[in-house]
């Protein structure tokens, strides 16, 4: 019998969330993460015949009917996935109708889709419609980006910039910058409506004075935007601690030599 429970995607999700957590980047419950999947990838495991709940959306998630998702609990710590994965996650199908999401697999012990949930399916759908290799959406807390949050103008051509400025990595990793939200009352549909609305453009958004959206196509490659971008806002951290004296820094041109040299296109706006 192969049991979804010791299926890879499983594993991987106890991986990522406990390394975000060592990171220092979900305190208590702060967090969460999906993974899509699709019917014939859960083809080969026995144990998800029958609907455990079912949950109500709160919005028309339609356009991901029939889709999968193994999605991290409401309430639920990054700490403890690691050692019960079977209570702080579950893998949720989106109904035909879009209006629900059924449970086959884990929140054994009555926990429910983080409350982030809607913000997590409406990234989904935008990033679908420009990446069809769309799987994960995964918000945490990285300190150092947040900070950022108080000390820079809430503007995406300067963070950008700023971001780019901290490393050569960070061009290449994302090219097309970071896009910013106005602060909003997490956990509604209105502030998934706005991450959703800058998916369109960006895979990493920022929630000021709270934290950071990413998205990708598997974990690993979204963990890794991540810690890319944190590691750009943590140098920026370092040169301020550091009494905030910029001798040299990457030029404008030398970017554009970046991009070229990796075959990425550094966003226009942000870089003429
Ligand atoms: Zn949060």
């Amino acid at each position: 019998m192969t049991k979804f429970a010791d299926s890879k995607y499983v594993k991987a999700l106890c991986d990522i969330t406990f390394r975000s957590y060592d990171h220092g980047w979900d305190e208590r419950n702060g967090g969460n993460v999906s993974l899509r999947l699709t019917a014939a990838e859960l083809a080969e495991f026995d144990d998800l015949t029958e609907v455990k709940r079912t949950y109500d959306l709160g919005f028309d998630a339609s356009e991901l009917a029939g889709q999968y998702f193994l999605v991290t609990g409401s309430g639920r710590y990054f700490r403890n996935v690691i050692k019960r994965p079977e209570l702080d996650s579950g893998l949720v199908k989106i109904t035909a109708d879009g209006s629900q999401a059924e449970l086959y697999w884990g929140f054994e012990d009555g926990a429910k889709p983080t409350s982030e949930f809607p913000t997590h399916l409406m990234s989904h759908i935008a990033r679908l419609k420009v990446d069809p290799n769309q799987r994960v959406v995964m918000h945490c807390h990285p300190t150092n980006f947040i900070a950022l949050s108080f000390t820079q103008a809430l503007d995406e051509r300067k963070l950008s910039r700023l971001l780019w400025q901290m490393q050569a990595e960070s061009l290449v990793v994302f090219p097309e910058g970071v896009g910013i939200i106005p602060y909003m009352t997490p956990g509604t549909n209105e502030i998934g409506a706005k991450t959703a609305a800058k998916m369109t453009d960006y895979r990493v958004v920022m929630w000021p004075h709270h934290g950071i959206f990413a998205v990708g196509a598997d974990l690993d490659e979204t963990f890794g935007l991540i810690e890319t971008v944190e590691k750009a806002a943590l140098i920026y951290s370092q040169i301020m601690a550091q009494g905030g004296q910029i001798k040299q820094r990457i030029t404008d041109d030398q970017l554009k030599e970046l991009a070229q040299a990796f075959g990425v296109e550094a966003n226009p706006k942000f870089l003429a």
